[in-house]
């Protein structure tokens, strides 16, 4: 295994950096330091490793190398390939560890959330194993006399993921577990931000026994992804990330024929009703908001109250968030780790400014935060503004960081008249102890993934995972059957096996039944 990089510090020169490489055809392409960009270590804020800026010159060779294997991989035996699969899993649990610290060195988020998205990520390779069963077709004797039809489920050919930097195992997981089980060859377009966590499932995959070809990687920006968008050899695309590149990649993508899905930003909305439990409530908005430090797309950054459980709540939320320890993600007790890059953390400093301008009551201000023993990290304290206003840029817009905003309604329809209404359309969740609320909820509310006293409603591996609005350009939803049917296409065979004398005259009618 090469994917021991130096911890930050041990580096002193950008040519003594470790320099990560292109995973193609089972092995690494090794590239010059020119064709590099930075790492950054966010808990240091120092450099700990070059990574290479690919473009069309990359993914052409990755399509070559996942053309060659698609024939192979989708003609072998269904148990042949789930048995790489459970190989894979096994590898991944026995690394999940090492996993986890390269997730956090790259991201900053706590070992331990590391660990858990690294989990959860895992939900998602364990569905594929048990793929052959959903790979099944329908077969219907008798449609007509003689006559039986039977469905196929075949791959799409070659298929690529475009993930972002915040879920560096587990967003991935939702995508080429399911686009390889169903026989695609697979590129791998990671974010250059978190590649650790990227470098070592390929490894594993080779370690598991998956032929060459079949898993690519390709680092890189927009040249990598637009790349990929319009290259002939690749049929369909899934990607996780921002809503404004999701739309381009899912215009560029489709109109060049492609089948894509993308999944996009988030602003989430708890609703709490004044029946709730307010310290479940407390402590769900204060987990929600901050953990990894806000940079979750299910993570809830609005707290909607309804009559006057703002007043009661709001000292709950203030007293928890004053115990939250800020620090490097490795370090014991740190509940948040730093922003993953200087300029992001730039960037939620901006926002924070923009609500105080516009005049939200700024009540805990994380900007002064520093940590005392690493000044160049990118750390930035937690931040709750009370008096979000629905024509506030804050409450529109997603900051993706650990800032919440709390925002007063009178009633249960206004607030979900502004949950309905908002661009984004993600996740939501609903805080009562009224089993006739939270059902009504759950009708009428138009966000696809719903939590009824739990502030993370992110659905097990195995079922599927989708946005509305501005938060999916999709037709299905991701992970899941959905997932299945993305990956594959159908084909319905019609057969008669003639019995001699028996198969009828000549006839120019349209066959019936
Ligand atoms: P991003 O959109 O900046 O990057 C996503 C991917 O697109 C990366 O691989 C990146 O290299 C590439 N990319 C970036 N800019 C590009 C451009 N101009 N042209 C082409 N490709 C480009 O997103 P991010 O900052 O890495 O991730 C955070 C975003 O992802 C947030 O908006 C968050 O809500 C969203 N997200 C959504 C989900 C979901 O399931 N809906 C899950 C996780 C994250």
């Amino acid at each position: 295994m090469t994917t021991q990089l130096p911890h930050a510090g041990e580096s002193e020169s950008v040519g003594a950096l470790p320099i990560l490489s292109h995973w193609i055809d089972g092995r690494p392409v090794d590239v010059a330091l020119e064709q590099t960009g930075p790492v950054f270590n966010p808990a240091t804020g120092e450099v700990i490793a070059r990574v290479p800026r690919g473009g069309a010159v990359e993914v052409d060779a990755a399509v070559a190398a996942a053309r060659a294997a698609f024939p192979a991989w989708r003609d072998m035996p269904l148990i042949a390939r789930a048995n790489i699969f459970f190989n894979y899993r096994a590898l991944v649990y026995k690394h999940r560890e090492d996993l986890a610290r390269l997730i956090t060195r790259d991201h900053g988020k706590t070992f331990p959330d590391a660990l858990a998205e690294t989990l959860r990520g895992l939900e998602t390779v364990e569905f594929a194993c048990g793929l052959p069963v959903n790979m099944a077709g329908m077969n219907t004797p008798n449609v007509s006399t003689n006559v039986d039809t039977h469905t196929l489920r075949q791959p799409l050919g070659v298929a690529a993921g475009i993930t972002p930097f915040n879920f560096p195992c587990m967003v991935p997981m939702w995508i080429y577990p399911i686009a390889m089980m169903t026989g695609n060859t697979f590129i791998w377009k990671p974010s250059s931000h978190t590649p650790g966590a990227t470098q070592l499932q390929a490894e594993l995959w080779k370690e598991a026994g998956l032929p060459d070809g079949v898993f690519n990687v390709v680092y890189g920006g927009r040249e990598a992804v637009n790349a990929i968008l319009v290259h002939p050899g690749i049929d369909a695309i899934q990607f996780v990330g921002s809503t404004p590149v999701g739309k381009h990649v899912s215009e560029t993508g489709r109109a060049h024929g492609k089948r894509v899905g993308a999944y996009t930003g988030a602003k989430n909305i708890m609703l709490v009703l004044p029946d709730a439990d307010l310290e479940l409530v407390a402590d769900s908005a204060v987990a929600s908001g901050f953990g990894s430090a806000g940079e979750r797309c299910m993570a809830q950054t609005l707290v909607m109250t309804v009559g006057d459980v703002a007043d009661r709540l709001r000292p709950m939320i203030v007293e928890r968030m004053a115990r939250l320890k800020v620090g490097p993600g490795m370090e014991k007790g740190s509940d948040m780790g730093p922003i993953y890059s200087a300029e992001h953390r730039a960037s939620v400093i901006e926002w924070i400014e923009k609500g105080v301008a516009e005049g939200a009551e700024l009540v805990v201000d994380g900007r002064p935060f520093r940590h005392p023993e690493h000044p160049n990290g990118f750390y930035l304290g937690v931040t709750l503004f009370d008096h979000v206003k629905p024509d506030m840029k804050i409450y529109n817009e997603e900051i993706f960081g650990p800032v919440l905003g709390m925002v007063r309604v009178h009633t249960f329809d206004e607030a979900l008249d502004l949950i309905n209404h908002h661009q984004y359309g993600n996740g939501t969740a609903i805080f009562t102890n009224d089993g006739g609320a939270a059902r009504r909820f759950e009708l009428e509310v138009d966000v696809p993934m719903i939590g009824v006293n739990v502030p993370i409603p992110v659905p097990a591996g195995y079922m599927s995972f989708g946005g509305t609005r501005g938060s999916a350009f999709a037709d299905l939803q991701m992970r899941g059957e959905d997932s299945v049917r993305f990956f594959t296409k159908q084909k319905e065979v019609t057969v008669r096996w003639p019995q001699p004398g028996k198969h009828g005259p000549l006839s120019l009618v349209f066959p019936g039944n």
